[in-house]
């Protein structure tokens, strides 16, 4: 230790006790309420941290029908497949995803000989359906048509 901030420490000390008199600083802590979203805690573990694009027609990569979407941290559209909108219970983990699948399923039933690729890769679909055989029988009917 020096004494070489002595006249310092004096005049700050000073400042402080002048302004410590002539008024009083409010500090305002905003503390943000804790959230409370335990109602349906199932619900809040699937809060989407993605945003689908609504388009027409989904593209496909590599011949693969993708699901545009756009990651809530980013403003980079991305491609998923729709396994990615799949648990591993079989369940659909998103309301739209699964609503189109729906909408597919029942435009192929409806119109069972126009031609039409499986959701699941490049293969033809089956008539009436949207998966090729071999999708079939990976155990994607179950859950395309859940
Ligand atoms: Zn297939």
């Amino acid at each position: 230790m020096t004494n070489s901030s002595t006249s310092d420490d004096i005049t700050s000390t000073m400042r402080t006790t002048r302004s410590r008199n002539s008024f009083v600083v409010h500090v305002h802590v905003h503390v943000p309420p804790e959230p409370e979203d335990t109602e349906d805690p199932i619900l809040e573990n699937n809060v989407p941290t993605y945003e689908i694009v609504a388009s027409r027609s989904q593209p496909r990569v590599y011949g693969k029908l993708c699901i545009e979407v756009k990651p809530a941290d980013s403003d980079t559209v991305e491609k998923w497949p729709i396994e990615a909108f799949v648990d591993e219970d079989g369940d659909f983990t998103d309301e739209t995803v699964c609503k189109w699948v729906n909408d597919w399923n029942d435009k192929a039933r409806k119109a069972p000989f126009a031609p039409r690729k499986c959701l699941f890769c490049n293969r033809k679909a089956k008539l009436g359906v949207t998966l090729c055989g071999h999708c079939e029988n990976a155990g994607w009917r179950d859950i395309v048509y859940g």
